[in-house]
């Protein structure tokens, strides 16, 4: 049949031209409307994102979510999402496969929800952006830094300031899966250090990284940011694995 054969042509043609949806292939032919290159309206609007309803833009006023995080030295976390799909093929794909444009997508996500809440009225003016480093062998491994690709647009869209050189990783720890939240604490005591003075007067500080599982790493920072005069730190990721209240 000509007919379909011109149809699947023109079809293929509008997909290269518009690009297609990243989760159900579908033309992009309303992403001008969503501001998406990435996602189709229908899968945008059908992300699984907290309900913003009960957490009023702070995780932390969430009692599960502050109960399975104890001890923590941060004072506001901000996540998209639980850690499920599509977040969790996307989230190692830009990890592991290098799909930088996610990184885009992801961020400009993270700017949406933090301009929608209007957190910046709710909670202190934030001086400066910072991200999650690694250590410099998995840096020349992998070759770059995921929390940095994540947090360099967020800090664009938000009108920022970013450094992503004045957090150093001083420890190449194996890979924290699997562990407790006590074997991850203790791991990642002194993993961490300031690779330069803060400008003066920065007291509240935003850091990015990908995911958020027990909250070890982000304490770790935030200790380090408080004991040189920070008075506040907003934790800033993708997701957030729910705390098991067990460890
Ligand atoms: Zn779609």
């Amino acid at each position: 049949m000509e007919w379909k054969k011109r149809a699947q042509t023109l079809y293929q043609y509008l997909l290269s031209k518009l690009g297609q949806c990243d989760l159900c292939g579908n033309c992009l032919h309303d992403s001008s409307l969503t501001q998406q290159t990435l996602l189709c309206s229908s899968c945008l609007a059908d992300l699984p994102l907290f309900d913003q309803a009960i957490i009023q833009g702070d995780l932390l006023n969430w009692p599960a979510i502050n109960k399975g995080l104890p001890k923590i030295n941060f004072d506001h976390l901000i996540c998209l999402s639980p850690y499920l799909p599509p977040f969790t093929h996307w989230l190692p794909q830009l990890k592991y496969q290098g799909r930088f444009e996610l990184a885009t997508l992801l961020a400009n996500l993270l700017a949406q929800q933090w301009e929608k809440q209007k957190l910046t009225e709710l909670i202190a003016p934030v001086d400066l952006i910072l991200s999650v480093p690694l250590h410099i062998n998995k840096w020349q491994v992998r070759g770059y830094n995921q929390a940095h690709l994540l947090a360099k647009p967020l800090a664009q869209s938000l009108q920022l300031p970013y450094d992503e050189f004045a957090l150093i990783r001083t420890q190449n720890n194996t890979s924290q899966v699997g562990k407790t939240g006590k074997e991850r604490r203790k791991t990642l005591a002194n993993a961490f250090t300031l690779a330069k003075e803060l400008p003066g007067n920065t007291k509240h500080i935003i850091i990015v990284d990908d995911v958020l599982t027990t909250g070890s790493t982000a304490n770790e920072i935030s200790k380090i940011l408080k004991r040189v005069g920070v008075n506040e730190v907003t934790i800033v990721a993708v997701c957030l694995t729910l705390p098991n209240t067990n460890n």
